[in-house]
C-alpha cells in the first residue's frame, strides 16, 4: 500500500489543477480524508500530513479514532444516520453531511449539547437506492428547520451516480449548486447554506470545478483496508 504522502501528492496534483480551471482560491476548499475502511494507526499518518479533517460512516468507527485521537482533528459524519444513534456520536462531532429527515432534526434537537454545523443531503439524481432528500423536498424541508435551536445548515451534500458517464456526474453537482444558490439566497438565519460537500474519490476533480468546498476522499488517500473501526 502506498503512503498517504504519495498519495496525497497526486491528489494534490489533481485538485490544484481543478481549482484552477475553475479559477478558485485553493483556500475555498478542504479536503476531508474519509477514513471508514482504515485502522487508527492509518488515520495518525493522516494527521501527521497536516489533514485534519476525517470523516466517518458508522458510529463505531468515529468513536474509535475520536478516543485515539481527539480534538486534533475536525469530526465530519458522513453516512446515513440512525435515529436512534445520534446520541451516541452528535457531542462529539464537527459537521453532520447526512441531515435527511424531520425525525433525524428533533433527535438532534434533543441530544446536542451545542449547535451542529448540518449539510442537508440530497438524492440530486433521485436513485431509489440513494439517502437524502429529493431535489423538489429540499427548499422545504430548510425552512422547517427554523425551530430547531442545534442545527445550523452550513450547506448541502450529495453523492453523484457509481458512472463514468461525465456528463451525468456534471449534472448532478451543478444541480447541488443551483439548489444550494437558491437556498443561500433565502437568507434565512439557521441556514446560511454556502457550503458544497460533493465529490469522492472517482469524481472530486469534477465536484471542484463545480464548486464543492469540501470533497470527500476516502480509497484514493488512505486505501482500503476492509471494515475496521
Ligand atoms: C465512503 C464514502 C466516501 C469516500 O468514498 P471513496 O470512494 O473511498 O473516496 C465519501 N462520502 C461518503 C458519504 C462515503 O460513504
Amino acid at each position: 500500500m502506498k503512503s498517504v504522502k504519495e498519495n496525497l501528492i497526486s491528489i494534490q496534483h489533481n485538485v490544484d489543477r481543478a481549482l484552477k480551471v475553475a479559477g478558485r482560491n485553493p483556500q475555498s476548499l478542504n479536503l476531508i480524508a474519509v477514513t471508514k475502511q482504515v485502522t487508527i494507526e492509518r488515520t495518525k499518518e493522516v494527521l501527521q500530513n497536516e489533514l485534519l479533517h476525517i470523516g466517518e460512516n458508522r458510529p463505531e468507527g468515529l468513536l474509535a479514532k475520536y478516543d485515539a485521537i481527539g480534538n486534533e482533528a475536525t469530526w465530519h459524519y458522513i453516512g446515513s444516520l440512525q435515529t436512534r444513534k445520534v446520541r451516541q456520536v452528535i457531542n462529539n462531532i464537527d459537521y453532520l453531511h447526512s441531515l435527511d429527515r424531520l425525525s433525524l432534526a428533533e433527535e438532534i434537537e434533543k441530544r446536542a449539547e451545542q449547535p451542529v454545523k448540518c449539510f442537508v443531503q440530497v438524492n440530486v439524481s433521485e436513485e431509489e437506492a440513494k439517502h437524502g432528500l429529493s431535489t423538489a423536498d429540499a427548499i422545504a424541508f430548510i425552512e422547517n428547520l427554523h425551530d430547531f435551536s442545534k442545527i445550523q445548515v452550513v450547506g448541502l451534500m450529495t453523492m453523484a451516480p457509481n458512472t463514468d458517464d461525465e456528463a451525468i456526474i456534471r449534472a448532478t453537482f451543478k444541480g447541488l449548486k443551483k439548489l444550494q444558490q437558491q437556498v443561500a439566497a433565502l437568507k434565512l438565519p439557521f441556514a446560511p447554506c454556502e457550503e458544497l460537500s460533493m465529490g469522492m474519490s472517482n469524481d472530486y476533480e469534477i465536484a471542484i470545478e463545480e464548486g464543492a468546498t469540501f470533497v470527500r476522499i476516502g480509497t484514493a488517500l488512505v486505501g482500503d483496508e476492509g471494515s475496521v473501526s
